[in-house]
């Protein structure tokens, strides 16, 4: 199945090398193939399936602006992530060295004693701008949080059960700061 009309992120299934041949922003794992990147799905006459990814002018961020991004690096005390896109104008991708940071006092409302319990290596996280300048990131309200979790012991996709998220392949149960809406896809519209 492919998404042709929407976007994928890194992960996304997109059909097998029988019926692609892996072009650029994609990877083949086993007969798989994966988007490697945040974009849009292109197939050509000759079936070379590749993700191009969303590269324009870099827009300038604004507080209270929602964006995407990847935990890049998890210290004690907060999250480096690199910001993928903005939500809302995801044709217009921020330069990718574009970094931000989470810090656990953001994470969620409440105390937060393990900022790993929230938050994982290479997760994709819905996040809100509180801090333009730093590029401060939240991720408090409800609908802000982990979208996409990565198992931390095989990397695999980790599927929500109530509230844990559980892995598929090596049945690891992990805890995350997750999204209202995790599982269901970025929904975003081009
Ligand atoms: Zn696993």
């Amino acid at each position: 199945m492919t998404k042709e009309d929407g976007l994928v992120v890194p992960g996304d299934f997109l059909g097998t090398s029988e019926e692609f041949t892996p072009g650029t922003g994609v990877y083949d794992e086993k007969g798989n193939i994966y988007a490697s990147l945040i974009g849009c799905v292109s197939i050509s006459d000759k079936r070379v399936i590749t993700v191009v990814p969303k590269v324009s002018t870099p827009p300038m961020l604004q507080e209270g602006d929602i964006v995407i991004c990847r935990i890049e690096d998890l210290r004690e005390s907060i999250a480096v992530v690199s910001i993928a896109c903005m939500l809302g104008q995801e044709d217009r991708e921020v330069a990718s060295s574009t970094q931000g940071v989470i810090h656990i006092s953001n994470v969620k409302r409440g105390y937060v004693n393990e900022l790993q319990r929230e938050l994982g290596f290479l997760d994709l996280v819905k996040a809100k701008v509180i801090d333009a300048r730093a590029l401060r990131l939240s991720t408090e309200d409800k609908d802000l949080g982990v979208v996409k979790a990565i198992c931390s012991k095989c990397k695999g996709d980790l599927k929500r059960k109530g509230n844990v998220l559980a892995c598929e392949r090596c049945k690891r149960v992990e805890s995350r700061k997750i999204a209202e809406d995790y599982g269901k896809g970025l929904s975003l519209r081009l």
